[in-house]
């Protein structure tokens, strides 16, 4: 195949390198110009402008950089592209023009950037990736490092017979946005890791994320055996072993690659657990330039941040002391301590008895520590009070920051035109502005819902466009194209449903009185219809069955193609389903959701939340601008709670959702309706975007572990 830069006329040469800045996929301009120079490569691609630039005809390419309104646009874009990346007047500029040549450096297992780069599983993804694109918006000198997972993320397919199938692809890495990062020579950097006695190899990916860089390890490398090469191939397809050497990688790879990468970051967050290995890697530097072992762990703490991110203790990763002294056997000679010592730093009791617990370790090493809602906060301190045994849980030092999403991302172009009409052309620059938002008011309710309505036609076409494709493409089974969205009524309240299976989700709550949800869906003049979407971890057999259950339903013809079940959610399809359906149902075990994010992004595109008080939404319903699920109670009794949810939930369906939906005044507007699109929207968009999450992240906690680190040499 021909190189992209070989075949890209010089006229729009610089088309190659808007596409290897994944700044395009937020920025209207950018995507509008790749979606002109090829619509149905487009299309086919997925939105893929590396995928595109390889695939597309050199005559097209010609044919456009003749084309004046084309070059029109390019050079449009090039010049916003240019001023964006030397901006040096962005707010962190502004608010800290003193701290403008530090580093934050962020370590994440999963980045959830665009679908075409496929190393996420699920929120703590999106949320890292939203995190990182926002960093680069509010001019933050920030720097990401995690995983190039060359097969990602498993692909999900369901067969007729309802049990999730985990299919793995290689990842064409030269259809993805990521670069090799090349030393002096023109060489591959290289960087390793000692991993229970022979150096491990990893190479240096980089992709563009905006202003700022993202560094991904990548395992796959000829000098690494064949099984340590195989390290970093998949995201969370590992047992236990696989996973304390990728956290090594992690941590201590990380350290190093930015340490060969000449960087050296005056702040360290830790986004979960898995990367807290870094800490130690910090002290031993430190105590290899003459610290003691006390002073090197002080410094390290002041510049450390975390955040912890679920209150299931599952997900709070462990391992047993044999397997930490096989890995860290002589390491703790490097920081002086003994190994009783070193063991103490994670020791913590597991349901299995003492182990060596990632989140205790981080919490310890960190000295500013989070949530990710208030409810969560307030959780994780009672969770994690043991690490402070001295402390009362009020005292605890873990504070919360609260979710948001990255709004360029997930609103949908139809939505930001209606706001830049009456809200400003410039209404994204100042959109944690709650003010701004009055102005919603303004949106006439047809107008309003007109948009809504397309969107909602957008998403029925993508659903039908998929099973058509994989029924073309070889999926035999005439079931398959029933329960993947073909039944569904373009015209009845569609309720959508889709996450990561984990089974304090509940996926499967709204079924538990069959008959009764019969009579809700199935109603003539009303008809009510749920899309599901979601995959379930490899490992989770009961998350597995809960999909099954729900496809089993999906096939019967008792619920009247009413449930549908797409496979193979990811980014693409959330945006779809975000933007398109008419009401966001979320109903995990209170308190178990630390925050949840999909419900952000469906609030933001007037997509009013039916939810239970739990995460995000707690701090978010205001009693208009959507629906709660039960009061705060938490019943000791599943079962018992289950009940009274599902009950609830059927009850607000009947009494309030259902008849507001159709209640329509002359011309077909749901009046009432749309007065919650819009509270939706104008009380949530400020509050829940990454712009005041990452402000928040900057004042409280970036800029103290900055500071902090002042008074100390490097
Ligand atoms: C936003 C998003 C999530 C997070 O969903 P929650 O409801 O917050 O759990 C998971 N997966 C994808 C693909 C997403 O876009």
């Amino acid at each position: 195949m021909m190189h992209i830069k070989d075949k890209v006329p010089e006229k729009i040469g610089r088309i190659t390198e808007l596409a290897y800045n994944l700044w395009w996929s937020w920025t209207p301009e950018a995507r509008g110009l790749f979606r002109r120079l090829d619509y149905p490569l487009w299309r086919k691609t997925l939105h893929n402008p590396v995928q595109m630039l390889q695939e597309i005809s050199p005559a097209r390419l010609e044919e456009a950089a003749h084309d004046s309104t084309f070059i029109r646009q390019y050079n449009k874009v090039m010049l916003l592209f240019d001023e964006t990346m030397k901006n040096r007047n962005t707010w962190f500029h502004q608010t800290y023009p003193e701290l403008g040549d530090k580093t934050i450096a962020y370590f994440s297992f999963e980045f959830g950037l665009h679908s075409s780069l496929p190393i996420y599983s699920g929120g703590l993804g999106i949320l890292s990736g939203d995190h990182a694109k926002e960093a680069s918006d509010l001019g933050l000198p920030f720097i990401g490092v995690g995983f190039m997972y060359p097969q990602g993320y498993f692909r999900q397919r369901i067969p007729s017979h309802g049990w999730q199938e985990a299919v793995y692809h290689q990842l064409d890495i030269t259809q993805a946005p990521v670069l090799p990062v090349l030393d002096g020579n023109g060489h591959e950097m290289r960087i390793s890791v000692n991993l229970g006695g022979r150096p491990v190899h990893a190479r240096i990916w980089h992709v563009r994320v905006g202003r700022n860089p993202l560094y991904l390890l990548d395992t796959d490398v000829d000098e690494n055996e064949p099984w340590d090469r195989e390290l970093s191939a998949r995201l969370y397809a590992g047992d236990s072993e696989t996973r304390i050497r990728q956290e090594i990688m992690l941590g201590i790879g990380g350290v190093r690659a930015l340490r060969a990468l000449g960087i050296n970051p005056s702040a360290w967050h830790m986004n979960e657990g898995h990367s807290a290995f870094l800490t130690l890697e910090c002290i031993r530097e430190h105590v290899a330039a003459g610290k003691t072992f006390d002073e090197a762990l002080q410094i390290v703490r002041k510049r450390s941040v975390f955040t912890t991110h679920t209150p299931v203790p599952a997900g709070h990763d462990a391992f047993g002391f044999h397997m930490v002294e096989q890995y860290f056997n002589g390491f703790w000679d490097e920081l002086g301590i003994s190994r009783e010592h070193f063991l103490s730093l994670g020791g913590h009791e597991e349901e299995w008895g003492m182990a060596f617990n990632m989140t205790v370790l981080a919490l310890k090493l960190s000295g500013q520590s989070n949530g990710v809602s208030k409810l969560h906060g307030d959780v994780s301190r009672k969770m994690w009070n043991e690490v402070w045994p001295d402390k009362v849980v009020d005292d605890v030092p873990i504070t919360s920051i609260t979710n948001g999403v990255h709004i360029p991302t997930w609103i949908a172009g139809e939505m930001h035109n209606v706001f830049d009409k009456y809200i400003s052309p410039v209404w994204m620059d100042d959109h944690d502005n709650p003010t701004i938002w009055q102005r919603l008011a303004e949106v006439p309710d047809d107008e309003f819902w007109e948009v809504h309505l397309s969107l909602k036609r957008k998403l029925m076409s993508y659903l039908r466009e998929r099973v058509r494709r994989r029924w073309v493409n070889g999926s035999n089974d005439p079931t398959q194209v029933l329960t993947s969205g073909t039944l569904l009524d373009p015209e009845a309240l569609t309720i959508g449903f889709a996450r990561r299976f984990a089974t304090y989700k509940r996926a499967t709550l709204i079924f538990r009185d069959l008959e009764r949800l019969q009579r809700i869906l199935l109603d003539i003049h009303r008809p009510v219809q749920i899309v599901f979407a979601g995959k379930a971890h490899p490992a989770d057999e009961p998350g597995k069955s809960l999909i099954q259950h729900i496809y089993n339903l999906a096939k019967h013809n008792q619920l009247g193609g009413r449930i549908a079940f797409i496979e193979d959610y990811d980014m693409h399809m959330a945006r779809y389903l975000t933007q398109g359906v008419d009401v966001w149902l979320n109903n995990p075990r209170r308190p178990r959701e630390a925050s949840g994010t999909s419900g952000m992004k469906a609030a933001i595109n007037g997509i009013p939340n039916l939810s239970i008080l739990d995460g995000w939404w707690v701090e978010g319903y205001n009693g208009a601008n959507g629906w709660a699920i039960g009061d705060e109670r938490e019943f000791e009794n599943h079962e018992a709670q289950d009940g009274f949810d599902a009950n609830f939930i059927y009850q607000v369906l009947e009494e309030e959702i259902v008849p507001l939906y159709y209640d329509r005044d002359r011309d077909g507007t749901p009046r009432g309706w749309v007065e919650i699109m819009r509270e939706s929207i104008r009380s949530n968009a400020p509050m829940f975007g990454t712009r005041r999450m990452i402000k928040e992240y900057t004042n409280e906690l970036y800029v103290k572990a900055i500071l902090s680190g002042e008074t100390e040499p490097a």
